[in-house]
């Protein structure tokens, strides 16, 4: 299926939930779903009664949707979740996580994983000193991650400097705040991912 490329603000009122897509605004006041919360289109304000697939697949397009993928890059994760020792559901979040797009973002190199992900598609990080231009690219334990040197003068990145004093990554991330160097120092559990996700209805999903 083509990737979206609508109004990605009707995506947060269509999950009933805010996906942060667009940086800042998301955390401003200007956020739509702030403002207008029921589902897009003529029957959005309508109540109707969910099915339990209809539960299953919305959980599943939130996930999709929060880390930007399309059904079969989502596919290939859950896949590999399943193959993975321990809680299918539990994995299938720490894989994501691990992208280095969302690694980016979630150091506050980005404003988005929209952002990050163009970002590191245009290669301006390293991980451990090497230029690394995949978004997909799954972060380990021990692995440092940095703005390319020839980068970090760019107003972009000067940008992110100042905005990076004010946030705060996940526990299992380690941010040098002074040097814009984030390191990984466990591998994310499901206890470190702070949305409100289901992922046992995306288990019962893709078992049906
Ligand atoms: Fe969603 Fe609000 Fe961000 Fe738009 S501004 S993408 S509605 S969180």
């Amino acid at each position: 299926m083509a990737r979206y490329t609508g109004a990605v603000c009707r995506l947060c009122r269509r999950e009933g939930m805010k996906l942060y897509l667009k940086g800042d605004r998301c955390y401003s006041d200007k956020c739509a779903f702030v403002n207008k919360q029921s589902a897009p289109g003529q029957h959005g304000t309508s109540r109707k009664k969910v099915s339990e697939y209809g539960l299953q697949l919305r959980e599943k397009q939130k996930v999709k949707r929060i880390y930007g993928l399309q059904e079969n890059q989502f596919r290939i994760y859950y896949d590999k979740a399943s193959r993975m020792q321990g809680v299918t559901g539990s994995n299938l979040l720490s894989l994501l996580e691990r992208r280095l797009d969302n690694v980016v973002y979630r150091l506050g190199m980005a404003s988005s994983r929209v952002d990050a992900r163009q970002l590191v598609r245009h290669g301006h990080f390293t991980v451990n000193g090497k230029k690394v231009n995949i978004p997909s690219f799954l972060v380990k334990e021990g692995q440092v991650i940095s703005i390319k040197e020839g980068s970090r003068k760019s107003p972009k990145f000067e940008a992110i400097a100042a905005a990076i004093a004010h946030r705060n990554p996940p526990a299992w991330l380690d941010l040098d705040k002074d040097n814009l160097v984030g390191k990984v120092i466990a591998m994310p559990t499901r206890e470190d991912i702070d949305m409100p996700i289901n992922e046992q209805l995306i288990i019962e999903l893709y078992n049906r």
